[in-house]
């Protein structure tokens, strides 16, 4: 029914009577077994998670209706954030839906365009900043200190409690902890997140075991692997366009405690997968996401055996985000014709009975 994430996980967040229970519908999202994919990798039980089918398209929903209800009980007045755009996008739909007026930082230039377009038409105050994320992370968080302004970036706590429910719908749905966690790294966040869901779950008693976290950045913008910040990172992924996590060291933490890898794959790799999930698996998702599965490809490859192990990939944003990337980048095209029988036949699509 859409109860949302305030009220389904309301005892594991830091929800209180005064909390107002805000939804549009977050959570809840489909755990999809692999149908192609899985079989080609010897992996038999492989799953993606489906974020795209949050309420404006990516898990950053989760995070953002707990970070406006703590706002709201708070007695804020706006709130802001930097974004690579799904924040934004996010932002600006429960700024709206509030009446919480939302301020949004993006990098000039570097926004897909389905989530300017979501951040824009949901009315928020969109700044273009000269600058990449980083920049317009560290402006907004100057701002946000010397202004009563909330900050809503995954620096503010409320927001990583929201997004660590999806590692909990993991766990009711399967009915235990995945042995593997297949997640991109941005600004750390996520991984974060669900590093932080798994462990309260067990801790509860709801889960017996705690999955090996398997992070995976964009070779182009991949401080935590470098050990290093990068001044100007350059990926097709622009979601995980970050060069210095604001989550660096929680995501080397979620490595270490789960004996996991934080890794990296290339643009080609992360296209490569885009491509796959879509033609192989029905499952459009924006290319930031396809890290997960192209790190998942990556390590198969250099000799991971997944027999008999469980595996989630997190499936964090829909490819309708970037129908830029998608039209440019299809293999498969359009085929023209003139509108006849003849010149339908003449393309040799099937055999006569
Ligand atoms: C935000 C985002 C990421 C990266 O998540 P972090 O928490 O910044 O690591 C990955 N994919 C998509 C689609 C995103 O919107």
């Amino acid at each position: 029914m859409g109860v949302g994430v305030l009220r389904r996980y309301k005892d594991f967040l830091p929800v209180t009577d005064a909390t107002p229970q805000l939804t549009l519908g977050e959570g809840e999202t489909p755990l999809v077994r692999s149908n192609r994919l899985g079989k080609e990798l010897g992996c038999d039980q492989l799953y993606f998670k489906l974020e795209g089918c949050n309420p404006t398209g990516s898990f950053k929903d989760r995070g953002m209706v707990v970070a406006f209800a703590k706002a709201l009980e708070a007695n804020s007045r706006a709130v802001m954030c930097a974004s690579t755009g799904n924040t934004s996008a996010s932002a600006a739909a429960y700024g709206a839906y509030c009446d919480l007026p939302a301020i949004v930082l993006i990098p000039k230039g570097e926004v897909a365009m389905g989530k300017l377009a979501q951040a824009m038409s949901y009315g928020a105050t969109i700044i273009m900043v000269n600058g990449n994320f980083d920049v317009a992370l560290e402006l907004v968080r100057d701002f946000t200190f010397k202004h009563e302004v909330t900050l809503v970036n995954s620096v503010n706590p409320d927001r990583i409690e929201g997004q660590k429910t999806a590692a909990f719908e993991v766990v009711d749905d399967l009915g235990e902890a995945p042995d593997f966690l297949f997640i991109p790294v941005g600004n750390a966040g996520n991984i974060v997140a669900y590093w932080k869901g798994f462990k309260e779950y067990k801790a509860a008693g709801l889960s017996h075991k705690l999955p090996r976290m398997m992070g995976f950045q964009a070779e182009g913008a991949a401080p935590i692997v470098n050990g290093a910040p990068v001044s100007n990172p350059q990926t097709i992924a622009s979601a995980i366009r970050i060069g210095n996590p604001a989550s660096w060291q929680g995501a080397l933490d979620a490595r270490d405690a789960s004996g996991g890898v934080i890794d990296s794959v290339s643009d080609d790799e992360i296209l490569d997968a885009y491509r796959l999930m879509a033609s192989k698996e029905g499952i459009f998702c924006e290319p930031a996401s396809a890290a997960s599965v192209a790190g998942l490809i990556k390590l198969r490859k250099a000799g991971l055996d997944l027999a008999g192990r469980r595996v989630v990939c997190i499936i964090t944003g829909n490819g309708l985000k970037d129908p830029d990337l998608a039209v440019t980048s299809a293999v498969n095209q359009p085929i023209e014709v003139e509108p006849t029988m003849e010149a339908l036949e003449s393309i040799g699509l099937a055999k006569p009975p």
